[in-house]
């Protein structure tokens, strides 16, 4: 086998054998395919789309490349959720602890912040304490002691992923949907999980910023889970303002704390039930999507979620108490942003947003940067929302005051009113399972 033959078998449109993939995918993680060569290979499979066979075999072949978790010997379902990345998405710091209270297993393997997305981990490891570093052992132990954990990913599973998206994002090739949809659904099937639940956002916070897309994406997705055994859901779900109010890595985490106390906006919580619910149904605890829902909702204003967080906390060595006391926001420097008219707010851009906290320190502009911790954004007002003229749209917190200036000159431009009244925006626009998947998945467009 030549890797020349198989980058020219894909550049003419031709189908993939498993063992051409394989052989590729191994060879460039041992270092004998060269990254010219996995270059021209990813392009040819960004213009000529992968078709469903291969799409699958692929992601085998990213699966196979490291190890992959089992967890034969819990004695229930164990479940997962994915979140394509957004600002403001706190949702699985949510949900984890929902699941477990459930009964259920869930093992969240997360990341850090990419470009104006927070990221689980970043948010995470605000809480004084906390470790994110767990070994295979060490996360196995928890989750059957606790039932939820939310760690790094671990660099054992899918290392040939993570080799061939630091390529992608310097090929032009990032923006595949065959090569998104693999890559992150290599990293679920390695995770082990029986069912898994995808929140694909769309928006201008979000990755996919074209509905479409977002939906042909999840459809992918689903379909994969098919192939490749295991039940995959996804929900599409809105990324044209930031998820609740706030923004930022210690101030998230005090909203999760609300949510988790009934206490949240009321967007986190719909999105959170709604997703929690999806995996107890499909996993068997409830007869139904509605059962599922009032079941969680019940879960979650009984403070079971709130218990739950608190153990998962403190499994990861995270100091609870500190947590629950601290003095948020802390960072020394407050501003607000005031609406200079009289109206309805018909846009507030989260990409505008998410950048505009990233300048303030909450994620990083340079690879390697630090975080602080402190920093964000909170959010007063949503779409559709009446303000008056000087009415607080956004509190910024910052600890420099160069920093400060950037992101009110970035944050400032976020918000759009006019005098006519605006609809709220809608927070679900579509769920994907394996029937509406196949409807969904056209093989031409797969690119
Ligand atoms: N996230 C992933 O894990 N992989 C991609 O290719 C894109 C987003």
């Amino acid at each position: 086998m030549q890797p020349l033959d198989i980058i020219t078998r894909k550049r003419d449109g031709l189908s993939l054998q498993q063992e051409e993939l394989d052989y590729l995918v191994s060879g460039y993680l041992s270092g004998s395919v060269p990254d010219y060569q996995m270059s021209a290979f990813l392009m040819s499979v960004f213009l000529q789309g992968f078709d469903r066979q291969e799409m699958a075999d692929y992601t085998w072949s990213l699966v196979n490349s490291g190890q992959r978790l089992k967890w034969k010997d819990l004695p229930g379902p164990v479940v997962d959720k994915h979140s394509s990345g957004g600002v403001g998405d706190k949702t699985s710091l949510v949900v984890v602890p929902l699941l477990a209270a459930a009964g259920l297993y869930a093992p969240k393997m997360s990341g850090r912040g990419l470009g104006f997305t927070g990221g689980t981990i970043d948010k995470l490891e605000s809480i004084p304490g906390l470790k994110t570093v767990l070994s295979t052992e060490q996360l196995h132990a928890q989750v059957s002691r606790t039932g939820g954990a939310i760690v790094s990913q671990s660099p054992e599973l899918t290392p040939a992923d993570g080799k061939i998206y630091e390529l992608r994002d310097v090929t032009a090739t990032v923006d595949s949907i065959p090569l998104i949809a693999a890559s992150i659904m290599s990293k679920k099937i390695a995770g082990g999980a029986n069912h898994i639940i995808l929140d694909v956002k769309t928006g201008s916070g979000a990755f996919m910023k074209k509905k479409e897309r977002a939906v042909k994406l999840a459809a992918s997705m689903v379909g994969l889970g098919e192939r490749l055994e295991c039940q995959v859901k996804a929900v599409v779900t809105d990324m044209n303002q930031p998820l609740g109010h706030a923004i930022g890595n210690s101030l998230e985490i005090q909203e999760v704390l609300s949510a988790l106390r009934g206490e949240g906006p009321a967007d986190l919580r719909e999105l959170a039930l709604s997703l929690t619910a999806h995996l107890i149904k499909d996993a068997g605890k409830a007869s139904n999507y509605e059962e599922a829902f009032n079941y969680t909702a019940k879960l979650l204003d009984e403070g079971w979620g709130y218990e739950k967080f608190r153990e998962i906390v403190e499994a990861q060595n995270g100091d609870f108490n500190l947590l629950e006391n601290s003095e948020i926001p802390a960072a020394s420097m407050q501003e607000k942003i005031k609406s200079s008219q009289r109206g309805y707010i018909v846009s507030m851009d989260a990409s505008k947003l998410g950048r505009a906290s990233l300048y303030l320190g909450a994620g990083r502009l340079y690879k390697g940067d630090d975080i602080d911790p402190e920093v964000g954004i909170e959010a007063h007002r949503k779409v559709g929302d009446f303000v008056e003229r000087g009415d607080s749209l956004l509190t910024l917190y910052a600890n420099d005051r160069h920093k400060l200036d950037a992101g009110l000159q970035e944050a400032s431009q976020a918000f759009k009113v006019q005098e006519e009244k605006v609809s709220s925006l809608p927070l679900i626009y579509q769920v994907v399972d394996g029937e509406s998947a196949a409807n969904i998945y056209i093989e031409a467009e797969q690119k």
